[in-house]
């Protein structure tokens, strides 16, 4: 049998020596532990179509073609992650944020437009000033924390806490968001950003909200317990300071969206970092000798992980890579 290595238990390490188990590999994933990475602050949103700009053709394939695989990907790991497939409404709160809502829909898949009226009989909380919106039934959500507990328990023994600084011998895959710099000279650079989370009695919301209020962008994710996600930053910085005005900013946005917000209780706020790249795309495929790597999943790593645990799997087996991962090659900008 043959034995892999997997340098980093976040969401992407995670899900890669999951499937590499379920193909008959022997796994080792070495984690430093706790939750460092960028899944513990990652809202969960599963959104295809909403978070690529013109130019990016690649990368959208492989978004949607993740999303494809999340229900089967949801299934097989069991029904405590908090899928969900309600869906995502795009909420403007002034005219200038409608326009500027529609001028986004002409970049993606085309969302089903509503009127403020019909946003409100979907969701009463939101506010009687928003002007309006759209639907869109394809984005999901999943709760990240849920997931890595349920892949953590599916691998047992096999994730180790012990912090890498050389890479191993042996098949190795590099998983290890913006710690792959460090190991492999890579450009995988931390991208900040703040979520918070509130909690109050489950039922305020039922879809996931992307807002655009008074020109800033902000979005708000309920759970079926109660919880709600409110974020996010996203600063060109490495540290892990909380500004104040920054959470102020998220309430603010977030509380003309839905007043009922400041209502719940405010239980925690959360600094973590993307793995961005220079593109932000992600880093995928042969890097040298037995070494793969699986990094740089930017803002898109939680609904990316189906996708790249298939792919990577594939190719640790086969040694062949999937035409799917030809423009995500690691040595790209050598
Ligand atoms: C605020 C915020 C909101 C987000 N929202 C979403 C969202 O809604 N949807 C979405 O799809 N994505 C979202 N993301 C992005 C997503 O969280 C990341 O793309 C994803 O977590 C990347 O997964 P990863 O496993 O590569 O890295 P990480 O999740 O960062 O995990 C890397 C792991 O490797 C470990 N590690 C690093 N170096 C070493 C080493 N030398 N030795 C051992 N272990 C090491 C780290 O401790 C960590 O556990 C969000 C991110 C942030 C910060």
């Amino acid at each position: 049998m043959t034995a892999l290595t997997v340098v980093g238990g976040g969401i992407i390490g995670l899900s890669i020596a999951w499937r590499c188990v379920r193909r008959g590999l022997r796994v080792t994933v070495y984690d430093d532990g706790g939750d460092n990475g960028a899944w513990f602050a990652a809202a969960g949103m599963l959104a295809p179509a909403g978070e690529t700009s013109f130019g990016q053709e690649a990368l959208t394939g492989l978004l949607t073609e993740s999303a494809r695989r999340w229900p089967g990907f949801a299934a097989e790991l069991g029904d405590d992650i908090g899928y969900d497939r309600s869906g995502a409404l795009d909420v403007a709160l002034t005219s200038d944020d409608l326009a500027e809502a529609r001028r986004m829909w002409a970049y993606s898949e085309r969302p089903e437009p509503l009127t403020a009226s019909e946003l409100r009989e979907r969701e009463p909380a939101l506010s009687p000033r928003v002007r309006g919106g759209a639907f869109r039934p394809g984005d999901h959500q999943v709760d990240p924390r849920r997931t890595v507990a349920a892949l953590r328990a599916a691998l047992g023994d096999a994730v180790v806490a012990k912090r890498v600084s050389t890479i191993p011998d042996g098949p190795t895959v590099i998983a290890a968001g913006t710690g792959t710099a460090a190991l492999t000279g890579l450009p995988v650079r931390p991208v900040k950003g703040l979520v918070l989370r509130l909690r109050g009695e489950p039922g305020l919301l039922r879809h996931v909200i992307n807002g655009y209020v008074d020109g800033r962008h902000v979005y708000v994710v309920p759970r079926a317990d109660g919880e709600v996600v409110v974020g996010a930053t996203q600063e060109e910085r490495a540290d892990t300071t909380v500004a104040a005005g920054a959470v102020l900013e998220l309430l603010r946005s977030a509380t003309d969206l839905v007043p009922e917000l400041a209502e719940l209780e405010l239980t925690e706020t959360v600094v973590r970092h993307r793995p961005g790249t220079p593109d932000n795309a992600p880093l995928l495929g042969h890097w040298k000798d037995d070494v793969i790597v699986a990094a740089g999943h930017h803002r898109n790593g939680v609904l990316l992980a189906p996708v790249t645990a298939d792919l990577i799997a594939d190719l640790v087996r086969t040694g062949r890579p999937d035409p799917l991962l030809a423009a995500f090659t690691p040595g790209r900008f050598t």
